[in-house]
Protein backbone atom coordinates (compact mmCIF):
# COMPACT_ATOMS: atom_id res chain seq x y z
CA UNK A 1 0.00 0.00 0.00
CA UNK A 2 0.98 3.48 -0.33
CA UNK A 3 2.42 5.35 2.38
CA UNK A 4 0.27 8.43 3.42
CA UNK A 5 3.67 9.84 4.90
CA UNK A 6 6.60 9.53 1.79
CA UNK A 7 4.33 7.85 -0.98
CA UNK A 8 7.07 4.43 -0.66
CA UNK A 9 4.70 1.34 -1.87
CA UNK A 10 7.19 -0.66 0.03
CA UNK A 11 5.86 -1.39 3.15
CA UNK A 12 5.72 -4.72 6.01
CA UNK A 13 2.46 -5.65 8.43
CA UNK A 14 3.59 -5.96 11.74
CA UNK A 15 -0.06 -6.75 13.08
CA UNK A 16 -2.88 -8.33 11.38
CA UNK A 17 -5.65 -8.48 13.69
CA UNK A 18 -9.35 -10.27 13.33
CA UNK A 19 -11.55 -7.27 14.97
CA UNK A 20 -13.93 -8.31 17.45
CA UNK A 21 -16.87 -9.90 15.79
CA UNK A 22 -15.24 -10.98 12.46
CA UNK A 23 -16.27 -8.37 10.19
CA UNK A 24 -13.23 -6.99 9.24
CA UNK A 25 -9.69 -7.41 10.00
CA UNK A 26 -7.13 -4.69 10.80
CA UNK A 27 -3.27 -4.69 9.56
CA UNK A 28 -0.72 -2.19 11.22
CA UNK A 29 1.55 -1.50 8.18
CA UNK A 30 5.31 0.11 8.33
CA UNK A 31 6.43 1.94 5.50
CA UNK A 32 9.89 0.59 4.39
CA UNK A 33 11.45 3.78 3.04
CA UNK A 34 10.40 6.22 6.17
CA UNK A 35 9.21 3.63 9.39
CA UNK A 36 5.85 5.76 9.44
CA UNK A 37 2.96 3.39 10.71
CA UNK A 38 -0.66 3.23 9.18
CA UNK A 39 -3.48 0.88 9.53
CA UNK A 40 -5.52 -0.77 6.89
CA UNK A 41 -9.18 -2.26 7.38
CA UNK A 42 -10.53 -5.21 5.18
CA UNK A 43 -14.28 -5.47 5.60
CA UNK A 44 -16.95 -7.01 3.36
CA UNK A 45 -18.49 -3.58 1.81
CA UNK A 46 -21.49 -2.78 2.78
CA UNK A 47 -20.86 -3.01 6.50
CA UNK A 48 -19.24 0.07 7.76
CA UNK A 49 -19.09 0.51 11.57
CA UNK A 50 -19.95 4.05 11.90
CA UNK A 51 -20.02 6.41 14.41
CA UNK A 52 -23.45 8.31 15.34
CA UNK A 53 -22.95 11.93 16.59
CA UNK A 54 -25.27 13.74 18.55
CA UNK A 55 -27.17 15.02 15.78
CA UNK A 56 -27.94 12.06 14.01
CA UNK A 57 -25.35 11.99 11.41
CA UNK A 58 -23.07 9.29 10.81
CA UNK A 59 -19.36 9.28 9.69
CA UNK A 60 -17.25 6.10 9.22
CA UNK A 61 -15.13 5.09 12.32
CA UNK A 62 -12.03 6.95 12.46
CA UNK A 63 -9.43 5.11 13.92
CA UNK A 64 -7.06 8.09 12.98
CA UNK A 65 -8.92 10.73 14.61
CA UNK A 66 -9.34 8.68 17.84
CA UNK A 67 -4.83 8.40 17.93
CA UNK A 68 -4.80 11.91 17.24
CA UNK A 69 -6.98 12.82 20.31
CA UNK A 70 -5.23 10.62 22.54
CA UNK A 71 -1.34 11.47 21.39
CA UNK A 72 -2.43 14.69 22.53
CA UNK A 73 -3.71 14.10 25.56
CA UNK A 74 -0.70 12.18 26.38
CA UNK A 75 1.78 14.58 24.58
CA UNK A 76 5.16 14.91 26.90
CA UNK A 77 3.74 11.65 29.28
CA UNK A 78 5.82 8.49 29.64
CA UNK A 79 3.70 6.70 27.86
CA UNK A 80 5.29 4.45 24.97
CA UNK A 81 4.47 4.84 21.47
CA UNK A 82 4.01 1.19 21.51
CA UNK A 83 1.26 1.39 24.61
CA UNK A 84 -0.64 3.86 22.84
CA UNK A 85 -1.12 1.94 19.83
CA UNK A 86 -2.18 -1.06 22.04
CA UNK A 87 -4.56 1.47 24.00
CA UNK A 88 -5.92 2.79 20.54
CA UNK A 89 -6.24 -1.48 19.62
CA UNK A 90 -7.97 -1.82 23.00
CA UNK A 91 -10.67 1.34 22.08
CA UNK A 92 -11.47 -0.04 18.75
CA UNK A 93 -12.11 -3.68 20.25
CA UNK A 94 -14.01 -2.18 22.49
CA UNK A 95 -16.48 0.09 20.45
CA UNK A 96 -16.92 -3.22 17.74
CA UNK A 97 -18.02 -5.08 20.44
CA UNK A 98 -20.27 -2.21 22.07
CA UNK A 99 -21.66 -1.50 18.52
CA UNK A 100 -21.71 -5.52 16.99
CA UNK A 101 -25.94 -5.54 16.70
CA UNK A 102 -26.02 -2.40 14.35
CA UNK A 103 -22.77 -1.69 13.43
CA UNK A 104 -22.77 1.68 14.72
CA UNK A 105 -21.58 3.11 18.06
CA UNK A 106 -22.67 6.59 19.70
CA UNK A 107 -20.07 9.22 19.44
CA UNK A 108 -20.88 10.06 23.54
CA UNK A 109 -20.23 5.80 24.25
CA UNK A 110 -17.16 6.18 22.29
CA UNK A 111 -15.74 9.09 24.03
CA UNK A 112 -17.05 7.70 26.90
CA UNK A 113 -14.74 4.56 25.94
CA UNK A 114 -11.32 6.69 25.23
CA UNK A 115 -11.85 7.92 29.10
CA UNK A 116 -12.20 4.72 30.41
CA UNK A 117 -9.09 3.28 28.56
CA UNK A 118 -7.53 6.54 29.58
CA UNK A 119 -8.35 6.10 32.83
CA UNK A 120 -6.54 3.06 33.19
CA UNK A 121 -3.07 4.10 31.31
CA UNK A 122 -2.58 7.33 32.93
CA UNK A 123 -4.38 9.45 35.34
CA UNK A 124 -2.97 12.86 33.41
CA UNK A 125 -3.83 12.01 30.29
CA UNK A 126 -7.22 11.26 31.54
CA UNK A 127 -7.80 14.39 33.15
CA UNK A 128 -6.63 16.61 30.23
CA UNK A 129 -9.20 14.68 27.89
CA UNK A 130 -11.72 14.81 30.56
CA UNK A 131 -11.61 18.53 31.16
CA UNK A 132 -11.94 19.07 27.12
CA UNK A 133 -13.98 16.60 25.78
CA UNK A 134 -16.56 16.82 28.73
CA UNK A 135 -17.44 20.41 27.55
CA UNK A 136 -17.86 18.91 23.73
CA UNK A 137 -20.09 17.27 21.71
CA UNK A 138 -17.85 15.05 19.88
CA UNK A 139 -14.76 14.20 19.32
CA UNK A 140 -13.94 16.07 15.83
CA UNK A 141 -14.58 19.42 18.83
CA UNK A 142 -12.53 17.79 20.93
CA UNK A 143 -9.50 17.55 18.49
CA UNK A 144 -9.43 20.54 16.84
CA UNK A 145 -10.00 22.73 20.43
CA UNK A 146 -7.00 20.43 22.01
CA UNK A 147 -5.29 21.41 18.77
CA UNK A 148 -5.48 24.87 19.59
CA UNK A 149 -3.75 24.56 23.29
CA UNK A 150 -1.05 22.93 21.58
CA UNK A 151 1.52 21.65 24.03
CA UNK A 152 0.94 24.36 27.06
CA UNK A 153 0.43 22.29 30.10
CA UNK A 154 -1.22 25.76 31.53
CA UNK A 155 -4.80 25.53 32.91
CA UNK A 156 -7.25 28.17 33.78
CA UNK A 157 -8.10 27.80 37.14
CA UNK A 158 -11.25 26.58 36.89
CA UNK A 159 -12.51 25.13 40.09
CA UNK A 160 -16.07 22.92 39.96
ZN1 LIG B 1 6.87 6.21 4.03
Amino acid sequence: MRCPHCGNFDDKVIESRTLAGGEAIRRRRECNGCGYRFTSYERIEDKQFMVVKKDSRREPFDRAKIERGVQRALEKRPVSQMNIESLINEIEDAAAILGKGNHEIDAKALGDLVLEKLAALDKVAYIRFASVYRHFENLDEFVSEIQKMGGKSSRKGKKS
